[in-house]
């Protein structure tokens, strides 16, 4: 859309707006990518303010605003255009509106308490084969969440899906315009979020005014409230409910679990048929159910139905099960305390439970914001805990320890804050029992689960991430301001553990991540990074998993370009950016320059992608003796480069550095650089010397003295020839620990003392010569660290230190701290 166009709907009108073309809407300037093409919505929330990022966007070249403050720094930017509003995020949602209204094809609203977005990302799965369907990523239903989405819509979109959740009275009133579904879905009514709302009467009232345009409402009529609220809605389409009683439009007849499915028997327009849903909770038997009814709807046959309906899969679910110590079974479920999420928690703790016959602890905080008062909450709390024959139950905060005489249980215990707990006796008396940890945030429940989650080794990789943040410092210093940062977390961040690191440089606002394959990419998403990720080898099958993801592919190949676009029209996507690789000179992936022409033609001949940077990697920039050779992979990259920016209007970001690219060739730093194993503290300058992010420690389990002639370890290799003190390590070569270090090929250290290895390296230990070194059982070993650098075990092994840090292996637990 225009930016006068927009100018006009959102209300700043001013005549000097120019009419240039806006690609992209932004509220948070962390996800800035195209500044050409952006406008950013500067919006003043209770927590942040918008406004306050402007200046480090206008460094970014970023000149296009909506905003509801002036500050006297904005007068400098003279070349900016500011939109001035009474409230950005309004103006947000009327652009979102406008949008919206331009589309006339059918959409599916839903909302409801709990199972938005299961039965938005079902429905995807179900209807994805017949329409191209523009859906709400993740959960994205808020004030910002919704317009977002509906930006979204293009010309190829056949069926829209977005949700909508609200946290405050009249929140539905602004998604109602903006989502105006066709076709209603109310999902269920509970009590997550309810502590702003009077009742849940008015929750329900509220939430339906989604539908005051639709034409058919989708909802279960077993639910009573919803059901009169419906029949007192402004709602005036049709009712289309399933539920048992049989006037139901759908009734359903009859359910029946198995072991691993449920079969329900539901009747239609007086035909009966039945479904098998592969899942037996609950929950997912009722999200089912309302993608049936949807189905039924849109006129798709029974048979086709029941076959896809078989094909369900979970949506990533946060509960995980994990061994505890004392044969205990942990189930952490920390990321949302209500009264609907904790039954559900209760249910799969039950469900675990049969598997292994254990008795059932809740470790509960106090539940915030519930809405109800303090009496009638734990009320509700005893009878669900009663009733899913919870056997023990130890509550942790002051609400909940006033109420401790309601729980009926023997088994109960009350502690006022979280480190009570932690210094109990009980808690290390837990033993052969499934606990379900459900604490509120605030209550650090974390740490009990750290407590209680099983050690199995006594090995670990110490991460520093201070030092982590140091060395990123030394190599931002090297670069202008506004060039950005791409760091390469691939291959679990070089053995570091990429969650981890890539939470901490998100923090501390690197622009990208790269990693090298797709799930790399999804397991950040999933634990909540939100910069950009591109992937470095985008295979065929994780194309999905990049959509969903939004995971940015390197597109190296026309075999791997036309697959993408391919993949991206089925979904009915636009402009989804992807970055273009050229092989310069190294001869690994990449498209070459004399790909270049056909390459463009591709490009230009269609909409499904658009090309956000154009990169290519030096394979010698490292070493003095290959600096022609570096240079000349600078001319060729450029001159493609340039090939690619003349033949699009639209910026194309740039870059070919990595980590020793940024030391010895700052001058070519372009837009961005690729920053590796620099930050992981390895520099390719030798009077450098960058903070050392990781330590590989163990300790010694067992000291023994060995006669003059015996031998130790496998294959008698290693042989004693005086009498000598071995120690052995809980460490070996599935650790990581390579079997060339053994027979004295490699050293440790023990209390700033080397240490020999004696004999060979066996799977899980190693055995240790400490005949002339003071060591005790329990001791600290240094395998590399601050004291035996990486560096130097690679020179053992006539290898790079890139290797040396991938080889830890994943069982190693890395633990992560700062200083
Ligand atoms: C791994 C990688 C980098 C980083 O290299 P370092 O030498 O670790 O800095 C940069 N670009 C590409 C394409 C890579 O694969």
């Amino acid at each position: 859309m225009k930016l006068n166009k927009i100018a006009q709907i959102v209300g700043a009108n001013d005549s000097n707006v120019p009419s240039v073309e806006i690609n992209w809407l932004l509220t948070d300037s962390r996800s800035l990518s195209f500044p050409v093409e952006s406008l950013f919505f500067a919006i003043h929330t209770a927590r942040n303010n918008g406004h306050n990022y402007i200046a480090e966007l206008y460094q970014q070249n970023l000149r296009y605003f909506v905003v509801s403050e002036m500050h006297p720094e904005f007068e400098k930017m003279t070349d900016a255009v500011f939109l001035k509003v009474e409230d950005s995020l309004k103006a947000l949602q009327a652009l979102a509106v406008a949008h919206r209204n331009a589309f006339d094809i059918p959409v599916i609203g839903i909302t409801g308490s709990n199972g938005k977005t299961v039965v938005k990302e079902w429905l995807y799965q179900l209807l994805h084969t017949d329409y191209v369907i523009t859906r709400s990523p993740r959960s994205y239903n808020s004030q910002i969440g919704v317009p977002l989405s509906v930006w979204a819509l293009s010309e190829s979109t056949q069926l829209g899906i977005f949700e909508a959740g609200i946290s405050e009275p009249h929140e539905m009133k602004r998604l109602q315009p903006i989502i105006r579904p066709t076709i209603g879905i109310f999902t269920n009514l509970g009590d997550a979020h309810q502590e702003n709302f009077s009742g849940l009467k008015q929750k329900c009232e509220e939430k339906l005014q989604l539908f005051d345009q639709s034409e058919v409402l989708v909802y279960c009529s077993d639910n009573k409230l919803v059901e009169i609220s419906i029949a007192q809605s402004a709602f005036k389409g049709v009712f289309f409910s399933w539920g048992k009683s049989d006037k139901a439009t759908v009734q359903i007849v009859q359910k029946e679990k198995t072991v691993s499915s449920t079969k329900v028997v539901l009747k239609y327009n007086a035909v009966e048929s039945s479904v098998t849903i592969p899942f037996t909770d609950d929950a997912s038997i009722e999200n089912a159910l309302q993608c049936v009814a949807v189905m039924l709807y849109l006129g798709l046959k029974t048979a086709e139905i029941a076959k896809r309906i078989l094909l369900l899969e979970a949506v990533a679910m946060r509960l995980e099960v994990k061994e505890g110590v004392r044969d205990c079974l942990i189930i952490n479920d920390s990321y949302n305390s209500d009264l609907n999420s904790l039954s559900i928690a209760l249910d799969f703790l039950n469900q675990q439970a049969t598997a292994k016959k254990l008795s059932k602890t809740l470790i509960l905080s106090d539940i915030l914001q519930s809405g109800q008062t303090s009496d009638e909450l734990y009320k509700t709390v005893s009878g669900l805990v009663h009733n899913k024959n919870v056997q023990r139950i130890i509550g942790i905060g002051s609400e909940i320890s006033k109420h401790a005489d309601i729980f009926e249980l023997v088994d109960k215990t009350f502690f006022e804050q979280t480190e009570d707990f932690l210094k109990s006796p009980i808690l290390r008396e837990l033993k052969n029992e499934i606990i379900l940890l459900k604490g509120s945030r605030t209550y650090h429940f974390e740490d009990i689960s750290e407590k209680l989650e099983l050690v199995t080794h006594e090995t670990t990789l110490e991460v520093n991430l201070n030092a982590l943040i140091d060395n990123l410092n030394y190599f931002r210093a090297k670069l202008r301001p506004e060039t950005k940062i791409m760091c390469m977390v691939k291959a679990f961040a070089y053995g570091s553990g990429a969650v981890e690191v890539a939470r901490t440089l998100q923090h501390h606002r690197c622009d990208y991540l790269a990693v090298a394959v797709a799930d790399e990419g999804a397991e950040l998403r999933r634990e909540g990074i939100r910069i950009p990720i591109v992937v470095m080898n985008p295979e065929k099958g994780s194309f999905g998993m990049i959509f969903d993801n939004k995971l940015e592919p390197e597109i190296y190949s026309f075999r791997l370009l036309d697959a993408f676009i391919a993949s991206a029209e089925k979904l009915g996507l636009t402009d989804y950016p992807i970055h273009i690789k050229i092989d310069s000179g190294m001869h690994r992936l990449g498209f070459e320059p004399k790909n270049m022409e056909e390459l463009l033609t591709r490009l230009k001949n269609q909409n499904q992608v658009k090309v956000r940077s154009v990169f290519s990697h030096l394979s010698g920039s490292d070493e003095a003796k290959f600096d022609s050779f570096t240079k000349q992979q600078i001319d060729t990259f450029t001159d493609c480069a340039d090939q690619l920016s003349g033949a699009f209007s639209h910026n194309i970001m740039r870059h070919i550095l990595n980590s020793a690219g940024i030391e010895r060739f700052s001058e070519y730093q372009f837009d961005m650089v690729r920053l590796g194993i620099g930050h992981y503290g390895i520099s390719s300058l030798p009077d450098v010397k960058l903070k050392q992010v990781c330590a590989l420690k163990t300790i010694i389990l067992q000291i023994k003295t060995v006669k003059a002639g015996e031998t130790v370890g496998y294959s008698r290799k290693g042989i004693v020839n005086e009498d000598k003190r071995i120690a052995i390590i809980p460490i070996g070569y599935a650790d990581g620990f390579d079997r060339k270090l053994g027979n004295g090929g490699g050293e440790v250290l023990v209390n700033g003392k080397r240490a020999k290895v004696i004999g060979n390296v066996c799977m899980d230990l190693v055995m240790i010569d400490v005949t002339n070194v003071e060591a005790n059982e329990g001791d600290s070993v240094e395998i590399f660290g601050d004291n035996l650098t990486i560096s130097e075990v690679a020179g053992w092994l006539k290898t790079i230190p890139y290797e040396v840090l991938t080889s830890v292996s994943r069982r190693v637990k890395r633990v992560y701290f700062q200083e």
